[in-house]
């Protein structure tokens, strides 16, 4: 039925824009766009008018059947809810739909869904603009006939074309963004969409310009990333067996052969595991807990747990550790470890509920509490190189960092920030150590169950949840049935962002929020409603999954040695199995140093980058330690490839003399 205008061809070309930028100064470009925008808001409104005191006559004097439909057939079909007046829902949508009927839309071609009403919209004025100011036969406007009504300025008509001509180049760039845009996708995807091809197109030009062994390695750390932070769409191919999943280092969008085995796996093939029973039933934890116990728990009447929950002979030295690194980036994580007896997690989160005054707030008794972290903690494999409870301390701490930050001191409520604590600690229980693709390529029990979506992450929320139905487990009891839903529906989104290859859209939602924000002008950050407050929660749970690198030095190393070491001994599974290596798994190719760079440069930097600005300025510290960091391995990695240069030379000098 609706005839909409033929549309140009979609322009693809990321350059296209990357020019346009480059050509104008920056930040003037983006404000003369909004300026423009503005303008042609004020201009719709009085077009609208125009049209309602004119019976349906357009300016230009054609017959107006657009304003005609609103004036006189607005009764004469029964309309769905969906042309119920916009204005009952929003203020703003109601002029677009009127503007959307415009000269070439018949009356029963209205058009309501807001995309489609913003590119008529846009067409249109394009073309009034075009016609007004004569532009088709710019640079000499005043020539055409076909700018008559438009009073020329008369004072520097240099200018005026000018900015007639940027504004139809800016029209024009509106038109080629919306145009691309796939229309079952979400508008924030097409900043996804171009993120992506811009990263493709660097990781093809970072392998492209090495030769030999620097060409290798820069194909394999090209295959990780992009196997792991680039989620794989239906319109690309499918990813082949052996490429790894998600998680990268700090990630937790992996997978592991035995996965689905929480207490029988242990060692098995992943072939093997294929058989293992359905994972839920076997979510049972033995309680170590007498009946008297618990009992004493539920009736709030057990005797306080020791000192931040963990039994330990360190316990000042925690309790002075936390008194000076809590609320600090950069606590040394390590030595929580060594301090709390290896229970840094319980003795993390105790700390963090005890600042937050958590245990009063949400009528928390301390000993459950410790009764359920203490099983959250023995959920994580202490065997994993890195993905354990340490490292579920390490985001933890970091998620705590980051909530005190005071240009979101006010945004959270404290139900949002227990969901975010929450989330953190439990969001890699029970990780096998190993990718998801690991688990879909071995069709294991976990991937079956989960049918490859985010298989790890699923399992990281069952485990969680099903471990809080253990007698005197539940933290939440005290919570009312609208806040535990809340919370729980908060808990399962932060975790399943967790998910690695859900990276950019997370860092697109993240970047066209920040940028919105920035062209309003506005400082003040509004989040009125759940999915945007969630997509800040995400990606800070993200940003601390991917903070390792921001860490000061000392730290950082040792989370690139762990995970490392990690992924090689998938490597090595996938070896013992048959299976080809995934990318960065291989102990014998992988280039620890150049990945660690480009791992930075592609992935960790744009989102720390983009969070630093949404926060700014609290978070300029944690960038500049990032980008030390990133110099650091850049020079290692140098110094490394030089030795090999000499040594080769030597080599090859040996025998001719
Ligand atoms: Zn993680």
């Amino acid at each position: 039925m609706l005839q909409l205008p033929v549309l140009q061809e979609p322009v693809a070309d990321v350059n296209c824009q990357r020019v346009r930028f480059d050509t104008m100064p920056s930040g003037a470009y983006r404000h003369s766009r909004l300026g423009v925008g503005l303008q042609l808001l004020y201009r719709r409104h009085s077009c609208n008018t125009c049209f309602d005191e004119n019976a349906g006559h357009r300016p230009d004097g054609q017959p107006g059947t657009s304003g005609l439909v609103l004036q006189h057939l607005p009764h004469q079909r029964r309309e769905s809810f969906l042309y119920r007046s916009d204005s009952d829902f929003d203020v703003s949508p109601k002029a677009s739909r009127n503007s959307s009927m415009t000269s070439d839309l018949h009356s029963d071609e209205i058009i309501v869904t807001p995309f489609a009403q913003v590119l008529h919209t846009l067409r249109s004025v394009h073309d009034n603009v075009k016609t007004l100011t004569g532009a088709d036969h710019l640079p000499n406007h005043k020539d055409s006939a076909a700018a008559p009504s438009l009073a020329t300025p008369s004072s520097d008509d240099e200018d005026f074309s000018q900015m007639a001509d940027k504004t139809l180049k800016d029209l024009e760039w509106c038109l080629e963004q919306l145009e691309t845009i796939q229309t079952h996708r979400s508008v924030a995807d097409m900043a996804s969409s171009k993120f992506k091809k811009l990263l493709n197109m660097e990781l093809e030009r970072m392998s492209g310009s090495g030769q030999g062994g620097a060409a290798s390695s820069a194909n394999q750390i090209e295959s990780y990333i992009k196997s792991t932070f680039l989620e794989t769409d239906d319109d690309s191919a499918v990813t082949p067996v052996g490429k790894g999943g998600s998680s990268a280092a700090g990630g937790s969008g992996s997978g592991g052969g035995s996965g689905g085995d929480i207490e029988t796996g242990e060692g098995r093939s992943p072939r093997d595991a294929n058989g293992a029973q359905a994972t839920m039933t076997k979510v049972q934890v033995k309680s170590t807990r007498t009946p008297a116990q618990l009992s004493a728990i539920e009736a709030g009447e057990a005797q306080l747990p020791p000192r931040l929950g963990v039994e330990t002979p360190h316990s000042e030295a925690l309790i002075q550790l936390f008194e000076t690194g809590l609320d600090k980036w950069g606590i040394d994580i390590f030595k929580v470890d060594e301090l709390s007896a290896n229970k840094p997690l319980t003795s993390v989160v105790y700390a963090i509920f005890e600042k937050r005054d958590f245990f009063s707030k949400f009528c928390i008794h301390p000993s459950t509490l410790v009764s359920y972290f203490s099983q959250v903690e023995q959920h994580y494999k202490p065997d994993n190189p890195y993905h354990n409870a340490v490292h579920a301390a390490d985001v933890t701490q970091s998620t705590h960092v980051l909530l005190n930050a005071p240009s979101i001191g006010n945004v959270f409520s404290d139900l949002e920030i227990l969901a975010s604590v929450f989330a953190c600690a439990i969001h890699d229980v029970n990780h096998p150590g190993v990718t998801n693709q690991f688990l879909i390529n071995t069709e294991n029990e976990l991937a079956i169950m989960y049918n490859d979506m985010s298989v790890l992450e699923n399992h990281h929320c069952a485990v969680a949840f099903k471990l809080l139905q253990n007698p005197g487990s539940n933290i939440f009891s005290q919570l009312d049935d609208v806040e535990r839903r809340q919370l729980r529906k908060m808990v399962i989104d932060m975790v399943l962002a967790t998910d690695m290859s859900k990276h950019m859209s997370l860092l697109a939602d993240l970047k066209t929020m920040v940028e919105t924000k920035k062209v309003a002008g506005g400082c003040l950050l509004k989040l009125d409603n759940y999915s945007e407050k969630m997509q800040i929660m995400q990606n800070m749970v993200h940003c601390a999954d991917l903070s390792n690198p921001a860490k000061p030095l000392p730290l950082s190393t040792q989370w690139v040695t762990r995970v490392m070491e990690e992924f090689f001994s998938q490597g090595d599974r996938e070896k013992a199995l048959g299976l080809p290596v995934s990318p960065m798994c291989c102990r014998e190719t992988a280039n620890v140093e150049k990945s660690q760079v480009s791992f930075i440069d592609f992935i960790v930097h744009p989102l720390w980058e983009a969070w630093t600005e949404l926060v700014h300025p609290d978070a300029e510290d944690i960038l500049n330690t990032l980008e030390q960091n990133r110099d650091y391995y850049c020079e290692l990695s140098a110094a490394k490839e030089a030795e090999a240069a000499s040594k080769e030379e030597a080599g090859a000098n040996k025998p001719s003399s």
